[in-house]
């Protein structure tokens, strides 16, 4: 598992788009969301986008690794995302919050956890309004939840400053790399 958090407008999804395509054999993990759709998104391709009751429903029948109410929506990770990739020996992708974080390092305390943190609050503020997706009191509300967030980074493994998006991505990338070189997981374990 591979697990990207950081507070909202930081890039996460920017950096998603670029690591699919950057050759490291990663697999997106498409969350469930009951938060409206962005006009230049596409259910089942950046989110499956549910009704609350649909989403409520799926919790009842243990469908999510894990799920959370983030900036006062529903956010799941689907167990029918991961398992047969990781079972199949891929490495799974996700974008998800730190809430959720907590919960994968619970059920997967191998993963590699990466957290991504903006050059300034005055940057992400910037980058939020910019990407135009969000109405005022929603943006605020992200930047209110952003340093809450910011503060539970403390627990990830690795922390990336992405400032310069190019460069930023090449760290994180290394990052992979290097996590997935390690003799644990390459090499049979050998019993003493
Ligand atoms: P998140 O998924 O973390 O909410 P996005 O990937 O949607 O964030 O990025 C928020 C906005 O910031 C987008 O408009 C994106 O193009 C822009 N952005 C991402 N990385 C950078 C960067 N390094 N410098 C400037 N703008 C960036
Ligand atoms: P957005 O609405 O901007 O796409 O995402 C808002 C927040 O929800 C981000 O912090 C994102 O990482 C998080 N998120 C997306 N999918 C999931 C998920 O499946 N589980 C959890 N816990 N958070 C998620």
């Amino acid at each position: 598992m591979v697990v990207i958090s950081g507070p909202s407008g930081v890039g996460k999804s920017s950096f998603v788009k670029e690591l699919l395509g950057a050759g490291l054999d990663l697999e997106y993990s498409v969350s469930a969301t009951t938060r409206a759709r962005r006009p230049h998104e596409a259910d089942g391709r950046d989110y499956f986008f549910l009704g609350r009751d649909e989403f409520s429903r799926r919790i009842e029948a243990g469908d999510f690794v894990e799920w959370a109410e983030v900036h006062g929506e529903l956010y799941g990770t689907l167990r029918s995302e991961t398992e047969r990739r990781l079972m199949s020996g891929k490495n799974v992708l996700l974008d998800i919050d730190v809430q959720g974080g907590r919960e994968v390092r619970k059920a997967y305390p191998d993963g590699v956890f990466i957290f991504v943190l903006p050059p300034s609050l005055s940057s992400l503020e910037e980058r939020l309004r910019g990407r135009g997706t969000d109405p005022d009191e929603r943006i605020r509300l992200r930047l209110d939840n952003a340093l809450r967030e910011i503060n539970l980074g403390s627990e990830y493994d690795y922390a990336v400053v992405n400032d310069d998006l190019p460069s930023a991505l090449r760290r994180v990338a290394s990052i992979i790399v290097a996590e997935t070189s390690r003799v644990s997981r390459r090499l049979p374990m050998k019993s003493t």
